[in-house]
């Protein structure tokens, strides 16, 4: 198939200007102004005319988890049910966590989760590859990852017993990423401590969902935060803080930048609205709220996004990783350290940043673009396949409408989940077409996409090695 989007405005993290996008096959390609209807021999294009509407790469979520098997359960959408979601929030990839289980190879790991994406995914899709047992053998077989498309392993400071590191680890993992030009992702909350605290509150009776955000206090992920990029300093890694929720860990992040060290941070969307008193909702509804790091306060919410404007903060992302409030939340009903981690957001996030960054003018729409698709690309080895419009990239294309309201909710949203966290909250602007790889796959309310078309990505090395000192 081939389309020829006339008068859009155009949107990159780069540029912002009315034009034309012509899509051939899985490829954009060409992009100006009145594009004649051929380039080459090709079919003849299907004219959209996007007058009014805007044209931007596809958003790309970092930080997912689908079909995740923790808590005693597994995170309610998979690589079908989340992936829809996605789309029909005008995300057109994503990168997923293959864990290693201890004594697990690397390859083990990911075979699991190729086999958990094949045949259901639709849209393109990667791999970070979690290190939790990082023996000699591992650090050796770390090296095959560049070849199986992985430019990224996720190491973790929290979870004590269970993925949690050790600081001579973390540090050997990073020394051995830097060699190999992986770039390090680590969760930076101090696990010992948390570890400690959670036992006293329940030893103490308290079993509530507060109590969860109470044991993970944010000095934490202040301290784990600048511990993380003193090692991989040390290290001679960059390094990449997934979600950090809060004002200190911030100001690790932008010291370390503004002494030249290549540290880079993703915020996710829902660390921009929630508080700490959302976990204290009544009837147990705070569950539903529950999510590591937890959430913290108004104040640092505002300093999230003012990173994000000032470029502190590189990505947003989702940490998606859905649990039912009916029936799996509740497996905390008695104690808060059972209540499943994790929230919905894959359909969410361009919505709400839209609605609250640009058209609040917080973010302009470059901004807005660089943090939803062309950082993400880069900085996880698939610029400019994936988070551009240009000549040669994927069209992994939306084409949103700035000017519709709608309201969130779990009635209507296509997580496979049984609320939202957004529910009753009206956002303005939403995608009305999505292409992924030159396939309309979201056409206004129409879902056309078959389960088993998505295909993994092979990712390059990440542009964290060629960042220069600031
Ligand atoms: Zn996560």
């Amino acid at each position: 198939m081939a389309y020829l989007i006339r008068n859009a405005r155009l949107i990159t993290a780069a540029d912002d200007a009315t034009g034309d996008l012509l899509i051939e096959g899985e490829q954009i390609a060409a992009v100006g102004r009145n594009l004649p209807e051929r380039i080459g021999p090709q079919l003849r294009p299907e004219i959209l005319d996007a007058d009014g509407l805007w044209a931007m790469p596809g958003g790309i979520d970092v930080h997912t988890h689908l079909e995740l098997y923790s808590w005693d359960t597994v995170s309610a959408d998979d690589f079908y049910t989340g992936q829809v979601a996605a789309l029909f929030g005008g995300t057109t990839a994503h990168i997923d966590f293959a864990n290693q289980a201890r004594g697990q190879t690397l390859r083990e790991a990911l075979d699991a989760w190729h086999a958990r994406a094949e045949g259901k995914a639709i849209i393109d899709y990667g791999f970070h590859v979690s290190i939790t047992d990082p023996t000699d053998a591992v650090l050796h077989e770390m090296g095959q990852l560049p070849a199986w498309g992985v430019s990224s392993v996720k190491l973790f400071l929290a979870y004590k017993g269970v993925y949690q590191l050790s600081d001579g680890d973390f540090f050997r993992v990073c020394r051995r990423a830097a060699e190999l030009g992986l770039l390090p992702i680590v969760h930076a909350e101090t696990g010992d401590v948390i570890d400690i605290l959670v036992r006293e509150a329940i030893a103490a009776g308290h079993t509530e969902p507060i109590w969860h955000a109470r044991t993970r206090p944010p000095e934490c992920e202040a301290e784990a935060t600048h511990r993380a990029i003193r090692l991989a300093e040390m290290a001679g890694a960059p390094i990449y803080i997934v979600h950090l929720t809060q004002r200190e860990a911030l100001q690790a992040v932008a010291h370390a930048q503004q002494r030249g060290t290549r540290a880079f941070a993703e915020t996710c969307i829902q660390y921009l609205y929630w508080t700490i008193d959302d976990l204290a909702r009544p009837d147990f509804e705070g569950a539903k709220f529950v999510c590591s790091p937890p959430f913290r306060t108004r104040d640092d919410s505002a300093a999230l996004w003012r990173g994000l404007a000032d470029g502190t903060l590189a990505v947003v992302a989702t940490d998606h990783c859905p649990f039912n409030f009916a029936t799996q939340k509740t497996l905390g009903r008695e104690r808060f350290d059972k209540i499943p981690n994790g929230v919905p957001a894959i359909e969410d996030r361009l919505l709400l940043l839209f609605s609250d960054g640009v058209m609040q003018e917080r973010l302009t729409p470059s901004q807005f673009v660089a943090l939803t698709a062309t950082n993400p690309a880069k900085l996880f080895g698939l610029y400019p396949r994936k988070g551009a419009l240009a000549p040669g990239s994927d069209a992994d294309v939306v084409l949103w409408d700035p000017t519709v309201r709608h309201v969130r909710s779990a009635r209507t949203h296509h997580m496979n989940v049984d609320y939202n966290l957004w529910e009753g909250v009206e956002v303005q602007g939403k995608p009305v077409k999505v292409f992924s790889r030159g396939r309309l796959l979201v056409d206004g309310d129409d879902f056309r996409g078959e389960p088993g078309t998505g295909r993994y990505l092979y990712r390059g090395r990440s542009a964290a090695f060629a960042a220069s000192s600031r």
